[in-house]
């Protein structure tokens, strides 16, 4: 039986005037995900993307990319068949045979957009509810609460049927690309990451900075960092990983720093750096993985000392979230296995022991008047490796 993979997408729908533009780029995102995958024929109609791979042995991997590329929201296998009722009806028999089982709640749901077709959706899904009770033994027929829903689906050209509870789910969101770009702060840990793919999600295109501090943090470390930016690339494509030499920074803070000032001196470092980075790869914010109060550089009083050296938005988007939160986020995404292996951070090496967790504007400012800003700076952003990151297999 021949098969083809309806996709489905949600909030594009309501983009108006603007939708062809979205639908183009989620087309253009599917096709460039399946390179060196499938070769793929592809069509939208009707609020569907229809996807018949040209080798049927790739139709499975061919779904689980899928199920990474953002603004799809289901991923579904289906039989295609003639549009005449007789085909129609085998068809759901045939290829729901292994969820029709005796003892099941069944129904049958139709969607018609061909209008020339003799019966309407309702008509249909009474002929073929009625086939398949007749046909296949022992099944309850329940169209409140059932645990098995065929799907019949009449279109301009052929007939679909699928059994509905067999759907994959897609990541949701919007397709990468529609919604700019942003610079994400990536460290070695488990926050930044899950923080990167939720913000691509609403389509927002990423580049990532990490800062690193040879030789307290190890080549190791960096090869930790890359692989997080290639999990993150399954559902972005690619990613321009920007690696800042950090050690310099971090010796002149130690040296000329008070203690508790030392790592908020350091993220205001970051965050500058990063915002340098950020507007000339034409980035329009900055992402984090902070969360309020997990750490004493995350209060709110610290965080407004961070903040207070960049212009560019900085999105949060784990603000409001508990640890155990986004430990499920990042599970989800396949991120966790790596972030929790152990080599160390450069914020781990050079970590104070009693940190300002209250800290004030002026009495960081003054601490970090000592050391020559702009020439660390200026040295850091020179000494920058560019490293290009494609999807992880
Ligand atoms: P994560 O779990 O993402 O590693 P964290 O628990 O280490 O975060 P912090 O060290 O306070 O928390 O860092 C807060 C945020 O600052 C991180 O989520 C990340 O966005 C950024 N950050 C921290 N260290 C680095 C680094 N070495 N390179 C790039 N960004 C960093
Ligand atoms: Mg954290």
């Amino acid at each position: 039986m021949k098969e083809i993979i309806l996709v489905k997408y949600g909030e594009i729908i309501l983009k108006g005037g603007n939708r062809p533009k979205f639908e183009k780029k989620l087309l253009d995102n599917i096709r460039n995900s399946m390179k060196n995958v499938a070769k793929i024929n592809m069509y939208m109609a009707q609020a569907t993307v229809y996807i018949e791979p040209e080798e049927e042995d790739k139709i499975d991997i061919i779904c689980e990319r899928l199920c990474k590329i953002f603004g799809i929201v289901t991923v579904c296998k289906a039989a295609i068949c003639e549009k005449n009722m007789d085909s129609i009806k085998k068809t759901a028999v045939e290829y729901c045979r292994d969820e029709l089982l005796p003892g099941k709640k069944f129904k049958v749901e139709a969607k018609r957009s061909d209008k020339a077709f003799p019966l309407n959706s309702v008509q249909l899904a009474i002929d073929v509810g009625g086939y398949i009770h007749e046909n296949v033994e022992g099944l309850l027929v329940d169209v409140h609460n059932p645990e098995v829903t065929v799907q019949v689906e009449v279109r301009d050209h052929n007939a679909f049927v699928y059994c509905r509870e067999k759907r994959m789910m897609g990541q949701g969101g919007m397709p990468i690309g529609t919604g700019g770009k942003a610079t994400l702060l990536l460290s070695g840990g488990i926050d930044s990451p899950v923080a990167g793919h939720m913000i691509a999600k609403r389509g927002i295109e990423i580049d990532a900075v990490n800062f690193f501090s040879f030789p307290y943090t190890s080549e190791r470390a960096k090869e930790k960092v890359i692989e997080l930016a290639s999990i993150i690339a399954r559902y972005t494509s690619k990613i321009n990983l920007y690696i800042v030499p950090f050690t310099d920074i971090q010796l002149a803070i130690k040296d000329n720093c008070p203690e508790e000032h030392l790592t908020l001196i350091m993220r205001r470092f970051m965050m500058k750096i990063s915002e340098i980075i950020a507007s000339k790869n034409g980035s329009q914010a900055l992402i984090t993985g902070e969360s309020a109060g997990q750490v004493a550089s995350q209060t709110l009083a610290a965080l407004h000392v961070t903040n207070s050296v960049c212009t560019m938005p900085v999105l949060r988007p784990l603000i409001g979230m508990d640890k155990t939160e986004i430990i499920e986020r990042s599970q989800k995404i396949d991120a966790f296995e790596t972030s929790i292996l152990p080599y160390e951070d450069c914020c781990t090496v050079f970590t104070p022991r009693h940190p300002a967790t209250n800290p004030k504007l002026y009495a960081i400012e003054k601490s970090e008047s000592k050391l020559d800003v702009d020439r660390l700076i200026e040295e850091a952003v020179n000494g920058v490796e560019k490293i290009c990151v494609f999807p992880k297999l």
